[in-house]
């Protein structure tokens, strides 16, 4: 399972964070070149890869590769 987030898409939504069952989101200090601090997969280790992060993401930032 491996969790994808093009940090340059993310605009800081918490989307992702709100819809996925296993915590895998935190949002970091770090800043994009747009000025969002942009989401993490700080718990790739627990995601089961079902994919509702990556159908929520306003701004197709995420992709789930199982
Ligand atoms: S849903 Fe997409 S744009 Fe929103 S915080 Fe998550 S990765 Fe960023
Ligand atoms: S695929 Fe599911 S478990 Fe994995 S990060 Fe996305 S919402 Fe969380």
């Amino acid at each position: 399972m491996a969790v994808y987030i093009d940090k340059e898409l993310c605009k800081s939504c918490k989307i992702c964070a709100s819809v996925c069952p296993k915590n895998v989101y935190a949002i970091t200090h770090k800043v994009n070149k747009k000025g969002y601090n942009y989401m993490e997969a700080v718990n790739e280790k627990d995601c089961i890869a079902c994919k509702k992060c990556e159908k929520s993401c306003p701004d197709f930032a995420i992709y789930i590769e199982k």
